[in-house]
């Protein structure tokens, strides 16, 4: 039966439910499936009429294995997808002729890590309330996991939520949607600092060894597997429908930070989808665009961009892919992560680049090239993206300009309406946001601003924990 190997090979090997709940493997490493399930060409030709929670069901089955009985899967994902504004969850929209965007944002924080929390909340609720316990869960937030996160797990009785974000340092959009929601278990907390204090304040909850074990510290961060398992779904969905309508595989490009949206997809890839390309797309902070280009990692500073959610020196899923360059050998995997912390760069041969390569190709938006795609895909075709989106098309339009026969999927990781600012400045007009956020101005907010203080911060939490 299927479980779960950490990338550095020396965590004990997991089910499904407890890999979930542990988010980072014990040694550092990250869950990975010890083998792919695989899906027949038969059944990938089936999927392109079958609707998404159709295709979701039957993609991840194999992934939970035994805990999880295929009834209550189906609940659960029903449960996760029923907070979208399309049944459709992940529609294409064709911008023209073989390119198409894949609206990611119709959850309900308007991000496509609601693809992937909606799924974690319902999940972690299961999971637990089988396990009769509780959690704690504690996050920091730049802006947009914090107000994901939040809404997967609103009025969960099995998990109170924490999230920090630095005071005054969110947008408005981003700020409203985390404190507008009242539920009993939410609670937001502004500090006093950046977001790397907010960063270094979750850390040391987490290394205070007392008040992890007392509390039942959990986080449920980019790196947890059951988040990339939920986003394999919409490189399927719209992979078998593309290739159903042209005949050919899609070339998917994606607005990339962590890399666990693009590594979803080299999954979907794993299990039998046909994919010409994966493309990278970076904004300003590009290691991942050079990495691919040289084949050397190496960290740079953090530069704001347009597109602040892609603004990342260390992609932590890249260590996933790793795992199946080095042979799945997690030694191999331990020393270069290590040596990458320590002393700096590393270096793949081209033995391991050159196929890599005919997988993944990459590129590059600098925030002026953002809002000029903005502006154009406007005047050209009425649609308006956001600038991560933006930046994805960007990259994919030079790769189609050089591969005319390529049919592009372009995620669209984000709603316009929430980064209204880069918007009216391409374009001079403010997005509205969708109905069910209309009165987001108007609503109550509640919010704890509290100093740069360990201390102070565990008394909120301790205090505000449900008994
Ligand atoms: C998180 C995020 C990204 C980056 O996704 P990764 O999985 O970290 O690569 C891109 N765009 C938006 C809008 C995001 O919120």
């Amino acid at each position: 039966m299927l479980s779960y190997v950490s990338t550095r090979g020396r965590a004990p090997r997991l089910g499904f439910a407890d890999t979930t709940l542990a988010g980072l493997a014990n040694d550092g490493g990250l869950y990975v499936p010890d083998i792919c399930p695989k899906l027949s060409e038969a059944e990938l030709g089936n999927m392109s009429s079958q609707n998404y929670l159709e295709i979701a069901w039957r993609v991840l089955l194999p992934f939970v294995a035994d805990d999880i009985p295929s009834e209550d899967l189906i609940r659960i994902l029903q449960k996760s997808y029923k907070t979208f504004n399309t049944k459709e969850v992940a529609p294409l929209h064709e911008l023209k002729t073989n390119f198409y965007v894949q609206e990611l944002f119709h959850g309900p924080t308007l991000a496509f890590k609601d693809v992937a929390l909606q799924f974690l909340g319902n999940l972690f609720d299961y999971i637990l309330e089988k396990k009769k316990t509780r959690v704690t869960i504690v996050g920091a937030t730049s802006g947009d996991t914090g107000s994901a996160a939040i809404e997967a797990f609103r009025g969960k009785d099995t998990a109170d939520i924490f999230i920090l974000h630095p005071h005054n340092r969110v947008s408005e959009v981003q700020r409203r949607q985390m404190t507008t929601v009242l539920d009993a278990n939410v609670h937001n907390i502004a500090i006093d600092g950046s977001f790397d204090d907010c960063q270094d304040l979750v850390k040391a909850m987490f290394n205070d060894a007392t008040f992890r074990d007392d509390l039942r510290l959990s986080a449920v961060n980019s790196i947890n597997w059951a988040r990339i398992l939920a986003q394999v779904v919409y490189y399927i969905y719209a992979g078998v429908r593309v290739l159903d309508k042209t005949g050919r595989p899609a070339t998917f490009c994606v607005p990339t930070g962590n890399f666990g949206n693009v590594y979803a997809g080299y999954v979907a890839q794993s299990m039998g989808l046909s994919v010409e390309k994966f493309l990278v797309a970076t904004n300003r902070n590009d290691i991942l665009h050079r990495f691919f280009s040289t084949g050397r990692m190496k960290a740079d500073g953090v530069e704001r961009s347009l597109s602040p959610s892609m603004d990342i020196q260390v992609s932590s899923n890249f260590e996933r892919l790793l795992f199946d360059l080095f042979g799945r050998k997690g030694e191999a995997v331990d020393q270069t992560m290590q040596h990458f912390r320590k002393a700096g760069p590393f270096h793949l041969e081209d033995g391991v680049m050159n196929p890599l390569r005919r997988l993944f190709g990459s590129g590059k938006v600098d925030d002026a090239r953002t809002l000029a795609v903005i502006k154009s895909t406007y005047e050209k075709y009425n649609y308006i993206l956001d600038p991560h989106t933006a930046v994805g098309v960007g990259v994919a339009e030079d790769y189609q300009a050089a591969n005319p026969d390529s049919v592009i999927v372009s995620l669209a990781t984000a709603h316009p309406a929430k980064f209204p600012a880069a918007v009216k400045q391409a374009i001079g007009i403010e997005p509205p946001l969708p109905d069910h956020l209309a009165d987001l101005y108007q609503r109550q907010e509640r919010y704890q601003v509290l100093p740069n203080d360990l201390a102070k911060v565990q008394a909120f939490v301790r205090a505000g924990i449900r008994k």
